[in-house]
């Protein structure tokens, strides 16, 4: 990534990114920043840039983009809510270990300390030709760069309505009013009840998300019915899809008896008003149980894809399914419509759809706009980082880590040989599950979300 060196107009009040890199190690053990790399830009970067969706990639990009960029690049960031609030730590909230309002952030760290404009309002449509966004506020908004940064949606499935997921069968894959439903719903499990969830088929928002709900929740009931309780998890994929090792032992001795988990399931239907289940197994076998909470984490998709919605018209949702915006993993620029970026859940990059990767994204990013502003052109090999600790239980937790790197021959992003790890391994599992775990978690989702917000 650039340093304030490689942009001479970035402000001298600004933190040096050395300042920061020390304050991040501190605090996490984990660095947040990308390395820096590639040629130096001749000139200072200069234009307006839009940012839609002030979440962890949309929020990392606003600020990375005023940090290095300096005063004569204008920064505006578009998004509806008055503040964000994380999805990361939810599962949290469904064991009362957290408050839903401890997931608050406020913008008004970028605005103060960086100078981003803030407008709040949603995005409705793109004209890329004239370069011109239309606003929700009636208002529009011209840029010379964008960077769409929407998230996901949620696609309705196994026979329920957006209805039935607001208010019977909450999903809470957002963090908000599902997450507090869901809470209750789980509290209500009865001595001898059943707990249901379901995973959809990746790709979908944080892999290991899930499986640690799954835990947290089983650790709550089994506290507080006794062991006599059930929690069921049926996985339309075919195995775990992240911190494999860690989760089978979670699932086959720690929360051995409560957990029962079931792979490769098929055809999931839900009745929302009786809580009876039914699937075809990994086998073929027609299956059905009667729950007393179900929790359906639906199918995704990028935020703005569905037919007609302005992702859509616009051309950005180009995966071969059309629910993913495809981008170059150099600069993030759609491959569909030139000088539109899109980062974070909604692009298709191979990398996990997580808040840490997001971040990270952001502030690639950031660093490739400014450098072709500047007339450069981006760094050639970007690195990267993603971090996840996941509860296990309300004291313990368990981590996956990689370093990601850009391999040009695939133009892909890679696990990179690091510390001992071989280049395209899969990413790495902490040794074991413990309490020394959990309470690094705490620092670690500070350290982001002050990287990411303030
Ligand atoms: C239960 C759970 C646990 C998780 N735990 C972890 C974890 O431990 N570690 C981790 O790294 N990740 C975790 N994640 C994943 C993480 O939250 C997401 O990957 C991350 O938030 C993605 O960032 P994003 O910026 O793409 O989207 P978001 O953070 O969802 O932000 C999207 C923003 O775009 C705005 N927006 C949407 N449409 C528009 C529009 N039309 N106009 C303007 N603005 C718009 C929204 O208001 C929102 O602010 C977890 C997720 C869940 C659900």
């Amino acid at each position: 990534m650039s340093t304030p060196e490689h942009f001479p107009g970035l402000a001298p009040s600004l933190l040096s990114r050395r300042t920061l890199l020390q304050a991040l190690a501190v605090g996490a053990g984990i660095s947040l920043l990308p390395r820096p790399g590639g040629a130096r830009a001749a000139t200072a970067p200069a234009g307006r840039v839009v940012v839609v969706g002030g979440g962890m990639a949309g929020a990392s990009a606003a600020k990375y983009l005023r940090y290095w960029g300096g005063s004569g690049v204008q920064v505006t960031l578009v998004d509806p809510t008055a503040a964000y609030t994380s999805h990361i730590m939810s599962n949290l909230v469904l064991n009362g270990s957290r408050k839903l309002s401890s997931l608050n952030f406020s913008r008004d760290g970028l605005r103060k300390q960086h100078g981003v404009v803030i407008r709040k309002a949603a995005v409705q449509s793109l004209e890329p030709i004239q370069r011109v966004l239309r606003l929700s506020d009636g208002g529009t908004l011209a840029y010379d760069r964008l960077i769409v940064a929407p998230g996901i949606d949620f696609d309705p499935a196994y026979g329920l309505t957006a209805e039935d997921y607001a208010l019977r069968t909450p999903h809470a894959w957002s963090a908000g009013p599902q997450t507090e439903l869901l809470r209750q719903k789980v509290a209500a499990v009865p001595a001898g009840g059943v707990f249901v969830m379901t995973i959809p088929k990746a790709p979908y928002r944080c892999p290991p998300g899930p499986y640690e709900r799954a835990c947290v929740v089983a650790d709550f009931l089994k506290k507080r019915r006794n062991g006599n309780v059930k929690v069921l998890v049926l996985d339309e994929n075919l195995a775990i899809t992240a911190e494999r090792e860690n989760f089978t032992h979670a699932f086959n001795v720690i929360h051995a008896g409560v957990i029962d988990y079931q792979p490769g399931v098929q055809n999931l239907h839900i009745n929302a008003y009786t809580g009876q289940v039914s699937w075809t197994d990994a086998i073929g076998t027609p299956r059905s149980v009667m729950a007393q909470a179900v929790n359906p984490i639906p199918p995704q998709r990028a935020r703005g894809s569905r037919s007609g919605d302005w992702l859509q018209q616009a051309g950005l949702a180009n995966s071969a399914d059309g629910r993913w915006a495809v981008v170059d993993l150099l600069s993030y620029e759609s491959t569909a419509l030139p000088g539109v970026h899109v980062i974070g859940d909604a692009a298709q990059t191979g990398l996990p759809k997580a808040g840490h990767v997001a971040n990270q994204e952001g502030k690639t990013c950031a660093d490739a706009v400014l450098r072709l502003l500047a007339g450069g052109s981006p760094d050639p090999a970007p690195v990267l980082n993603s971090a996840c600790y996941s509860p296990i239980t309300a004291t313990t937790a368990s981590w996956l880590t990689a370093v990601y790197q850009y391999d040009p021959a695939s133009r892909t992003m890679k696990v990179a040989a690091n510390n001992g790890v071989t280049a395209g391994a899969m990413p790495t599992e902490a040794a074991n599950i413990s309490n020394k775990n959990f309470k690094r978690m705490d620092t670690w989702f500070k350290a982001l979300m002050a990287d990411t917000f303030s």
